[in-house]
């Protein structure tokens, strides 16, 4: 496969300067994350040893927030109850490529978040891997964490040597594309059940929020904006002979976004883990930041010219962030900037029918058997 990986460090079109829209969202679940912690330590009757794993958990502070607010959880709980602190093991995962220097060289700014000094009882580890094989020990997590991770597929599906001028589902193709990445989701979401399903104590809990869409048609327009003026870039550099129609051909993304009741079957026959919650989130991915006022895809209608510019530059940051290491490990660095100007040009074109189109996030909430 591919490279699949953030780009790290911490550049203008690095990962960790990139990630705001995601930050949001980790903040928006933060109130269940807190509510789903404090009941579990409540029903495992206060352990003393916590561990928590973070999946996916890319660079940059993004991950350190999400386990700061976990740590803090865990010792307002047992504050309150007057019990002695216990060991917390923080667990921070990604593919071996990711930029796991970035969010270390942060971990003193995570301290300082923290309700009190737990320096000899939290220890923060880094775990590279894919999520798709075992990561821990058996038996051994009580709480996973998992953000806009679960719509990156373990590798680009088998059978997609039709789908010649796309990077991914798009109307017209073939119906065996969708076919193809429907069955390779399937495995992979089934396999990370699993995997976790080892890996977590009885009663263990896990929060997961990934890209879904609500079309039930996975060819309706909506489900693939972003992708389609990745092709589309392409195709133009192939017609300026900078780029070989076969490695477009070739190339294709290792993403899926599944519907609702797709992601429920796979729960619901591998069996481990019981549904708490399943909730669906609109829009607050590609919130932007354009340097006079806060932006939402929901609320940017009356921008003037020069601003819609803005957000579509910041758009084509964040997809350049998330997509440029498996892009360049297959097309080449060289054409990277030309590439990211045609995407800037296409997501211009077709803004009348993105704006206004919010992203689709699940927020499933799950319990170990
Ligand atoms: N949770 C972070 C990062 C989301 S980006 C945040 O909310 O900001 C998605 C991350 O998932 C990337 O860093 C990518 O490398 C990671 N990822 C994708 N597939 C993975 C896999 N199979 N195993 C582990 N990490 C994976």
């Amino acid at each position: 496969m591919g490279v699949l990986s953030m780009k790290g460090g911490d550049g203008e079109h690095s990962y960790a300067n990139n990630s705001e829209g995601q930050k949001r969202l980790a903040s928006d679940a933060k109130p269940v994350v807190v509510e789903t912690v404090k009941e579990l330590i409540v029903k495992m009757d206060f352990p003393g040893c916590v561990k928590v794993a973070d999946l996916g958990c890319s660079s940059g502070e993004n991950t350190l927030l999400v386990m700061s607010e976990i740590v803090n959880t865990i010792i307002t709980s047992y504050q309150q109850k007057g019990k002695n602190l216990p060991e917390i093991n923080c667990c921070l995962n990604d593919l071996p490529d990711n930029d796991f220097n970035t969010t270390f060289k942060l971990v003193p700014a995570f301290h300082k978040l923290l309700k009190m000094d737990v320096k000899g009882k939290c220890f923060i580890s880094g775990v590279p891997g894919s999520f798709y094989t075992r990561l821990f020990p058996s038996k051994s997590l009580h709480f996973v964490h998992s953000s806009l991770c679960l719509h990156w597929l373990s590798k680009v599906p088998e059978g997609l040597e039709d789908n010649k001028k796309n990077v991914y589902l798009r109307s017209p193709c073939p119906p065996s594309v969708y076919k193809s990445y429907l069955s390779q989701f399937k495995n992979d979401f089934s396999l990370f059940l699993k995997m976790r399903a080892d890996e977590t104590v009885s009663n263990g809990r896990m929060a997961l929020t990934f890209v879904g869409r609500k079309a039930l048609d996975p060819l309706s327009q909506d489900c693939f904006q972003n992708w389609s003026s990745i092709s589309d870039s392409l195709l133009d550099l192939v017609s300026e002979g900078i780029v070989k129609e076969s490695d477009v051909a070739s190339f294709n993304l290792p993403f899926y976004n599944p519907d609702e009741s797709e992601v429920r079957e796979v729960i619901e026959s591998e069996g481990s883990f019981e549904i708490n919650n399943f909730e669906t989130i609109f829009g607050l991915l590609f919130s932007y930041k354009t340097g006079r006022t806060e932006v939402k895809d929901d609320d940017d209608n009356n921008l003037d010219q020069s601003c819609q510019f803005e957000v579509i530059r910041k758009r084509t940051s964040i997809i350049r962030s998330i997509t440029e290491p498996m892009l360049a490990a297959h097309f080449g660095d060289a054409i990277m900037d030309r590439l990211f100007e045609r995407y800037t040009y296409h997501l211009s074109q077709r803004y009348d029918t993105l704006r206004n189109k919010p992203t689709v996030q699940f927020f499933v909430s799950l319990t170990r058997k």
